[in-house]
């Protein structure tokens, strides 16, 4: 019996190999190794496919973030509202930023943040409100940039689970004042190592986000102000432009493997992920829920089916985060996502057999 992954990305690679080889050989060959012209052709060519007037290369997304929310001089004293069911890396920017965290319970249907728990969460300290886009699905947006224009606070959405995503018709990271993104190499739009980037419209952030990515020179050798390391490099930049002319296409096949999966599974007591109507999901994960989580996750590996958790314990539960600063109350939807949320194989790559053999595999779960 063949093991089904969750994600291949040798069969990415193998996809795509004769393009990648030469631009990987091309920047050996230049020479130029960082802040090149592939760093800058890149930054042109995501900040197009954002929708935005700018893109900054940085050297993770967990940077991104922390970049962008110090580009908006936000700093120790300030509050960010954030999901608790995220990725780690969304809670530990704001802090290595200075901020705190003041984390939010989500809605189960798109795992965005509660609009009603944002408002709720707002104080004299906040300055901005962190929408993440998780699994690819866009935060239902309009009432969080409501609230963020009545009060007077900043958004910066974490796109790094939403490369190409459309909410209401437009780009997720092109709503707010900043978005981050990720190209850890399992993202959608993924490097062969780390690397993030920064978009936004204003040109003010813009330009000293590429001051603060390199130790605050305007002029080389010169610091203007405090900055830090965080570049994307020459090699990432080239695999990613190789990879972004590639990126529509395959988020249409994860779209095309969602409805599939859809409708094999609509017979099953699993609960399904939306596919909100005006908006486009790109399947960063496909993600179902069920009460007896940890025994079809465990059922589906011994019929080599291979599933992920993402994530298993909501971060203001975890070791490191529970017990820093103010005492939080419970999460009521978070915790329960953390709990039932389990997501299946999903990449482009995959085959038709492969998703109905993951069907099968569920159906005979449920025949026990
Ligand atoms: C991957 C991810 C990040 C962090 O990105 P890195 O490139 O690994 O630093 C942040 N937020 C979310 C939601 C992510 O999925």
């Amino acid at each position: 019996m063949e093991m089904i992954p969750v994600v291949d990305l040798q069969k990415q690679y193998h996809s795509i190999r004769a393009e990648l080889d030469e631009a990987i050989a091309g920047v050996i060959e230049s020479g130029t190794y960082i802040l090149g012209r592939e760093v800058t052709e890149f930054e042109n060519e995501f900040a197009r496919y954002c929708e935005t007037g700018h893109a900054i290369g940085v050297a993770s997304g967990t940077d991104a973030i922390e970049l962008a929310l110090r580009s908006c001089d936000i700093s120790a004293g300030d509050e960010v509202i954030v999901p608790s069911h995220t990725a780690v890396a969304t809670v530990a920017a704001v802090e290595r930023a200075g901020a705190k965290p003041v984390f939010v319970d989500i809605e189960l249907d798109r795992f965005g943040m509660d609009p009603q728990a944002v408002s709720a969460s707002i104080t004299s300290q906040t300055r901005c409100i962190m929408p993440v886009h998780l699994y690819g699905c866009p935060v239902d947006l309009k009432p969080i940039l409501e609230l963020a224009r009545s009060n007077h606070l900043l958004i910066v959405e974490d796109c790094s689970q939403a490369h190409g995503a459309l909410y209401q018709g437009r780009k997720v990271g092109a709503w707010g004042d900043a978005a981050a993104f990720s190209f850890y190499p399992t993202k959608n739009l993924g490097a062969g190592g780390d690397g993030g980037a920064v978009v936004t419209n204003n040109p003010a952030l813009a330009e000293k986000i590429q001051l603060l990515r390199q130790y605050g020179w305007k002029e080389r050798y010169i610091s203007s102000v405090k900055g830090m390391n965080s570049r994307l490099d020459e090699l990432q930049a080239a695999i990613l432009r190789v990879k972004l002319r590639h990126l529509d296409a395959w988020n249409a096949q994860r779209r095309e493997h969602a409805n599939l999966y859809l409708e094999l599974l609509k017979n099953t007591e699993l609960m399904l992920p939306v596919q909100p109507k005006e908006d486009q999901h790109v399947f960063h994960q496909f993600v179902v829920r069920h009460s007896r989580r940890d025994a079809l996750q465990q059922y589906l590996r011994s019929q080599g089916v291979q599933t992920s958790i993402l994530y298993p314990v909501p971060v203001h539960l975890q070791p490191a985060y529970k017990t820093s600063g103010a005492q939080v109350d419970p999460l009521p939807q978070s915790e329960r996502a953390a709990r039932e949320v389990l997501s299946l194989p999903m990449f482009p790559e995959m085959t038709l057999a492969q998703i109905r053999q993951v069907c099968r595999s569920i159906m005979s779960f449920y025949a026990l």
